[in-house]
C-alpha cells in the first residue's frame, strides 16, 4: 500500500501548479479546482508525469475551459442563423441600446405619465402588432414557449385535442418534437391526414366536442414535393369560424420582410399575410428571419392575447428587460423602414463581387504562410430551420494546409482566439465569407496565420 503510493506524493502541489499556470485569463477558483481534478486523474491512474508534461496537460485543459465559455466566434459556415451559433447577430444600435439599459434603472413597468406602476413593454407590444398587422401582440422566451402558452391556455380538461395534420409534425432542431410540445401544453395530439396529403375534410371531420384547436405548423426545416396536398390558410380560418374552434399558425421563421425581395429566397409567408388571411394567433421566433433576440412573438386577436397574457404561466414565461429592449429596438429598425440594417438580412444581400474583392485581399495577405489558398464557391443557407430549400450564392477561402490534416486545421481555427468555425468540403477547408462580418476579415487572417505558425 506504502509503496504504491509513495511514487504519487512527487505529483506537484495544487499551489505551486497554479502558480506556474500564470495568468490564465480565467477566475483563480476555476482553475484550482482544474488543477485538482487533473491531479485527481493522474492519482486515479497512478501517473507520474514530468513537470513539463504536468503543465502542457494543464494548459490544455485551461484552454478548454476558456473555450467552453460564451464568446464572439467567426462564423464561417455560410450559415446565417446558425442555432449553434447564437441564431441572429443584433446590429449596432440594438447592442448599444442593451447596453443603455442593462446598466440603469429603466421604466420596464412604470407609467413615466402617471407616475405609478405601468404595463410591461407597452411600445413594443402595440408596435409588435402593427408589423404584424395584428390587433395585439406580445413577447415570452422563445417560440417554443409561445406554443406552450397557448396551447395551456386553450386546452382545458374536457376540451384538450389539438387537430394537427401528420405531415406537420415536425422535428426541429435538438429534440424539439411538435408532438412533445403539445404534450407539455396539456394537449392531446388529434392527427389527421397521411405525411403527405391532408384535405379541409380530414380536418372536418376530425373536429368533436373534445376539440380545443387547430394548429398549423410550418414544416421549417424540409419542405414536400410532387404528391403533396394541404389545405390553405384561407380554407382553414373558413373551417374554424364554421365550427367556432380558434386556428393558430406557428410560423417558425416569423418573416416580416418579403423574402422574394431578396436574392435566392422563396416566398415566406409573414405575420401580416397569415392573420389577413383569418387567422385568429400567429407564434413565431425573434431570433430567426426576424433578426433580433431570442424571444417568442405572439399575434392576433385582442381578446386572445389578453387572455393568454392573463394565464399564470405567462409570468414564468416572460422575458426579461435585455431582451425586451434589443426586441424594441430590432422592431425600431423595420419601424422606420431600415430592416436591411440588421446583420442577419444584410448579409444575405451582399453582392457575390463584394464577397469576391474581399477574398482576394485576404488570399494576398495569406501567401507567404504553409498552405494553398483558393477562392472557392459556397452555397450558404439561412438555417435555424428556416428556408431549407434556399441556397444564397457564396464566395470561400479554400484552406489546403502543407503539414497537417484538414481537421487538425479546423480544430486549430476552432480553438483559435477569436475561435473560427468553417467546414470541410471537396477536400478543403472552406470559410464562407458570406456570414464573416468584413471588419472581421483582419481578424480572420491574424487567426488563419496564428494556426499555421504556432508549431505545436
Ligand atoms: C424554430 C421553430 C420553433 C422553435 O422556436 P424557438 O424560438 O427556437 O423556440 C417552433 N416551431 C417552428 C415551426 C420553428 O421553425
Amino acid at each position: 500500500m506504502e509503496a504504491a503510493a509513495s511514487p504519487l506524493r512527487a505529483l506537484p502541489s495544487v499551489e505551486k501548479l497554479t502558480q506556474a499556470l500564470g495568468e490564465t485569463g480565467l477566475p483563480r477558483p476555476v482553475v484550482v479546482s482544474l488543477v485538482r481534478r487533473e491531479l485527481a486523474g493522474f492519482r486515479e491512474r497512478k501517473e507520474v508525469p514530468s513537470w513539463p508534461e504536468i503543465l502542457s496537460h494543464l494548459e490544455e485543459a485551461v484552454q478548454n475551459t476558456r473555450l467552453s465559455r460564451i464568446q464572439p466566434v467567426i462564423n464561417a459556415t455560410g450559415i446565417l442563423l446558425h442555432t449553434n451559433l447564437g441564431r441572429a447577430p443584433l446590429n449596432a444600435a440594438v447592442a448599444d441600446a442593451v447596453r443603455e439599459i442593462a446598466s440603469h434603472y429603466n421604466n420596464l413597468e412604470f407609467d413615466l405619465v402617471q407616475g405609478e406602476r405601468g404595463g410591461r413593454a407597452a411600445y413594443l407590444e402595440e408596435n409588435l402588432a402593427r408589423l404584424c398587422g395584428a390587433e395585439a401582440a406580445t413577447v415570452v422566451n422563445n417560440n417554443a414557449a409561445a406554443l406552450v402558452l397557448i396551447l395551456q391556455h386553450f386546452c382545458q380538461e374536457t376540451r384538450s385535442e389539438v387537430i394537427v395534420s401528420r405531415g406537420e409534425l415536425i422535428q426541429i432542431g435538438g429534440g424539439f418534437r411538435i408532438p412533445d410540445i403539445l404534450e407539455t401544453g396539456g394537449a392531446h395530439l388529434r392527427e389527421v391526414g397521411t405525411t403527405n396529403k391532408t384535405s379541409l375534410d380530414d380536418y372536418a371531420r376530425a373536429i368533436r366536442p373534445e376539440t380545443a384547436l387547430i394548429m398549423k405548423v410550418h414544416r421549417s426545416n424540409f419542405w414536400m414535393e410532387g404528391f403533396v396536398e394541404s389545405p390553405s390558410t384561407e380554407e382553414l380560418a373558413a373551417l374554424s369560424g364554421e365550427r367556432n374552434i380558434p386556428l393558430v399558425e406557428d410560423l417558425g421563421s416569423g418573416a416580416l420582410i418579403r423574402t422574394v425581395s431578396l436574392p435566392g429566397l422563396p416566398h415566406e409567408p409573414t405575420p401580416a399575410e397569415v392573420l389577413a388571411q383569418g387567422v385568429s394567433l400567429v407564434c413565431f421566433s425573434g431570433d430567426k428571419l426576424l433578426g433580433g433576440p431570442q424571444a417568442g412573438i405572439i399575434a392576433g386577436e385582442k381578446l386572445l392575447v389578453s387572455a393568454l397574457k392573463r394565464e399564470p404561466i405567462f409570468r414564468a414565461l416572460r422575458c426579461d428587460k435585455l431582451v425586451l429592449t434589443a426586441l424594441q429596438a430590432t422592431i425600431d429598425c423595420y419601424l422606420a423602414g431600415e430592416p436591411s440594417e440588421l446583420p442577419a438580412l444584410s448579409m444575405l444581400k451582399v453582392p457575390l463581387e463584394e464577397l469576391r474583392r474581399r477574398a482576394v485581399s485576404l488570399c494576398d495577405t495569406l501567401l507567404d504562410l504553409p498552405l494553398t489558398v483558393e477562392i472557392g464557391t459556397g452555397k450558404a443557407e439561412v438555417g435555424g430551420g428556416t428556408l431549407p430549400q434556399a441556397r444564397i450564392p457564396s464566395v470561400t477561402l479554400d484552406l489546403l494546409p502543407n503539414e497537417m490534416t484538414l481537421e487538425e486545421l479546423s480544430q486549430r481555427l476552432r480553438r483559435g482566439s477569436p475561435p473560427v468555425v468553417g467546414y470541410i468540403g471537396n477536400s478543403r477547408v472552406k470559410l464562407d465569407l458570406r456570414t464573416v462580418f468584413p471588419y472581421q476579415d483582419e481578424l480572420l487572417a491574424a487567426a488563419i496565420r496564428a494556426c499555421l505558425s504556432s508549431a505545436t
